[in-house]
């Protein structure tokens, strides 16, 4: 075949694959013109999951009768003109190309009546024909009504999904843009049903708190940060309102929704330790950066884009979030089960200071821990005071130590349990927890200045291992250094250690099984591009088997020393695996239980 052009018709409909690629896009792209046009208002609806009608309407500036072909060919916009114009692009668009590809593959009809102008102008647009500018009646602003979507195009066609999950991208779309935008008003109709109704706000919190969910108000904590060029700000979710999706993560870069895994990376990052893998934070994150530090031209939708300096970028997210969640004091507050006396306040959550522009929804109760944490139905005597009346089994677990430091007593139960007296009530501590948050941030804290220090062994520990965890010998040959195992590869299924973490010898955990462990797990992540997550569960693995464990006897000076750094600590107040390492029983939770209230 000889080389031709392609015909302009062809080149639009290549183009509409990267920009449409389903009804969500389109509802994206016009959206985003419409913002760029100043609009205040604006309406969506969708039929037949946007296949057969996609229809936005905004009350924006408007396009003058004369522009309106224009604004339907490919290349042609108003909103730049140069390239330095793009180095710094302050529009959602300016790529020209949105309405040409929509067009392409589409019944289209585009009606504007400019602001202050008498009239109003209609053109349409089929099958790549497009007609002449008509005079018709209509208010102020924009209608595009897109009919037919991709009705040329059935190998496209054929990939959409049912209409509810059309329209559930499209909700989510809407949802995510109105939260960038609070002074424009938004309402999404999707068949005969209205499911998003957001008026115009002054308070950009408050848009963002209005699409999550008012009920969340008390749990969304405020960000604000300032550092590496970048300007953080936005909510992050308290732990317990993590949920099985990340659905509530959205990242905002200059007004525009972005996936960036790097960013997502920094987010779960931050909330290490504090949900369980597998669970997602709620954040909504703004960042305003310099625009010629971002490319934003790297994606055809605009929904990636590159940072010149991405590290910087990484670190300000981590940065910003983890200091919100330390200055708040994480620790679940344990509701006693049973009838509730009187309204009372929900228990003391400690300095909390939650985002609060609503009033006040449900309080978020932290059911799993309520349930597992019934009170026993004899419970031993607090005190030990009438020893007489209890099993000598309870006696022997159950003790009171002596003071520790000013003025802190620890009962000690069941070799599990620590209970000390703090001016909020009583706080539990899990043992084992809290020790294992302690051992896992001393070990990063150490981490990042050097290897960890190795123990040399004069003959080396041989063990068997799997072909899988061989292949991963070499992935993690360079973590394994950091973390202080000097360990090869000598046999077919053999790994010879030749030296091992001090760490993990002075805590008497066995090298050989924890080696073989962190191998396997290696093993099932496969390849990775970037190690230093991984690190982080691999000192997450040493943490938890150097912790003392539950039933371990834990001396004076050990408790001291737990309860001493329990302050710097529980600011992270669960332990790695997301489970919480301390609760706590609020004076005013008993006082109601005791009907003090
Ligand atoms: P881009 O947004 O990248 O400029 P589009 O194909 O999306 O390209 O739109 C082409 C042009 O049409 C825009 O530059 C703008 O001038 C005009 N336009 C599109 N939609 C609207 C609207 N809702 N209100 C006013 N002008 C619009
Ligand atoms: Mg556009």
């Amino acid at each position: 075949m000889s080389i031709k052009r392609l015909p302009p018709e062809l080149v639009n409909q290549i183009a509409a694959g990267e920009v449409v690629e389903r009804p969500a896009n389109v509802v994206k792209e016009l959206v985003e013109n419409a913002l760029d046009a100043g609009a205040r208002r604006i309406d969506v609806t969708s039929e037949g999951g946007g296949r057969d009608l996609i229809s936005v309407r905004d009350d924006g500036r408007g396009i003058p009768p004369e522009q309106l072909p224009l604004a339907l060919a490919a290349h042609a916009t108003s909103k730049i003109a140069s390239l330095e114009d793009l180095e710094s692009v302050g529009t959602m668009g300016f790529r020209g190309e949105a309405l040409a590809s929509i067009a392409s593959v589409s019944r289209l009809s585009l009606r504007s009546r400019v602001r202050g102008a008498e009239e109003a102008w209609v053109i349409r647009s089929e099958d790549g024909g497009v007609g002449e500018p008509e005079p018709t009646s209509g208010p102020e602003g924009t209608l595009l009504e897109i009919r037919s979507l991709f009705h040329n195009t059935p190998a496209r066609r054929k990939f959409l999904k049912t209409d509810a999950t059309e329209h559930a991208r499209i909700s989510e779309l809407i949802q995510t843009i109105a939260m960038a935008h609070p002074a424009c008003g938004f309402s999404l109709r999707l068949g005969t049903r209205t499911v998003v109704e957001l008026p115009a706000v002054d308070d950009p919190r408050r848009r963002v708190v209005e699409v999550l969910g008012r009920e969340l108000t008390d749990e969304l904590l405020t960000v604000d940060f300032e550092g590496g060029g970048v300007t953080i700000w936005g909510l992050a979710g308290t732990p317990s309102i993590a949920g099985p999706t990340s659905k509530r993560q959205r990242i905002f870069v200059n007004g525009r929704p972005i996936q960036d895994r790097a960013i997502q990376h920094a987010l779960r990052e931050a909330y290490r330790g504090l949900v369980e893998p597998g669970r997602h934070p709620t954040v909504v994150l703004f960042l305003e950066i310099d625009p010629r530090l971002v490319d934003v031209n790297v994606h055809p939708a605009k929904t990636e884009i590159r940072f010149r300096d991405g590290g910087a970028i990484h670190q300000a997210v981590r940065r910003s979030l983890k200091a919100t969640l330390a200055e708040h004091d994480l620790v679940p507050s344990l509701e006693l089960g049973g009838g509730d006396r009187g309204s009372g306040s929900p228990g003391g959550r400690g300095p909390v200071r939650p985002f609060s522009a609503t009033a006040h929804g449900a309080t978020a109760s932290y059911e799993s821990i309520r349930e597992g944490l019934e009170m026993p139905a004899h419970p031993a005597p607090f005190l030990g005071t009438s020893a007489a009346s209890t099993t000598s089994d309870h006696e022997s677990k159950t003790e009171l130590m002596p003071r520790i430091g000013a003025d802190v007593r620890i009962l000690r139960v069941h070799a599990k349990y620590l209970f000390i007296e703090d001016e909020q009530g009583v706080l539990v501590i899990d043992q084992h927890a809290l020790h294992e948050r302690m051992m896992f941030e001393q070990l990063k804290a150490r981490i990042d200045s050097g290897p960890l220090e190795v123990q040399q062994f004069l003959v080396p520990d041989m063990i068997e291992v799997d072909a899988a965890s061989i292949e991963a010998m070499e992935t993690l040959a360079p973590m394994l250094d950091r973390i202080g195992f000097d360990a090869g590869v000598i046999g077919p299924r053999t790994v010879a250690i030749r030296g091992v973490p001090s760490f993990l010898l002075s805590r008497n955990v066995e090298p050989g099984p924890f080696l073989r462990d962190v191998l396997a797990f290696g093993a099932e992540q496969g390849s990775v591009d970037d190690v230093e997550p991984l690190l982080s569960e691999v000192l997450d693995m040493m943490a938890c088997k150097a912790a003392v464990k539950a039933g371990d006897r834990l001396n004076d000076h050990e408790l001291a020393e737990l309860i001493a750094r329990r302050e710097e600590i529980e600011r992270i107040s669960n332990c790695p695996h997301g489970r919480p390492t301390s609760l706590r029983i609020s004076i005013a939770e008993l006082d109601r239980k005791f009907g003090r209230s």
